[in-house]
């Protein structure tokens, strides 16, 4: 049984706060090894990016994970930062470079093609298993955009 982060909590409060009052929980299978795929996008802060080959950090960054923090976490051991602004690190009109994923983001099952990504743009899959995957985007946003596709 594969169960999505939403799902997930559900079946946490359940188990929780009904079981003790002896209402009967259905465990589905205890391994819950739904892992998706959450991203991290860049802001061009003060008109720069942050890429990083080596450590697999291009304009996006998806981040394989079974929950929101998990994948901030990740993401974080990985190089990216969320305090750009309030460290200094990034400039103050721009904005910070990374934001975490918020705690209701389920991130996506599949695993991101460079179909989803702005055309020439460099990004990199982390899996779970550890693997680094670079996607360079073949997205042509500007085609969809004059076509209406949006
Ligand atoms: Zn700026």
């Amino acid at each position: 049984m594969r169960l999505s982060c939403a799902s997930e909590r559900k079946f946490t409060f359940a188990l929780y706060f009904l079981r003790p009052l002896g209402i009967l929980v259905l465990e589905p299978n205890t391994t819950m090894t739904t892992k998706n795929y959450f991203e991290f996008s860049q802001n061009n802060s003060g008109g720069g990016w942050q890429i990083d080959h080596e450590a697999g950090i291009g304009v996006k960054v998806f981040v394989q994970a079974s929950s929101p923090a998990e994948a901030n976490d990740k993401a974080e051991a990985i190089g990216i930062y969320f305090n750009g602004v309030s460290s200094g690190r990034d400039c103050e009109c721009c904005g910070s470079r990374w934001s975490e994923c918020w705690e209701s983001d389920t991130g996506v099952e599949e695993a991101p093609k460079a179909s989803k990504v702005s055309k020439g743009d460099v990004a990199f899959v982390h899996h779970a298993d550890g693997t680094i995957e670079k996607v360079v985007g073949t997205w042509d946003w500007m085609a969809d955009f004059k076509k209406g596709g949006w």
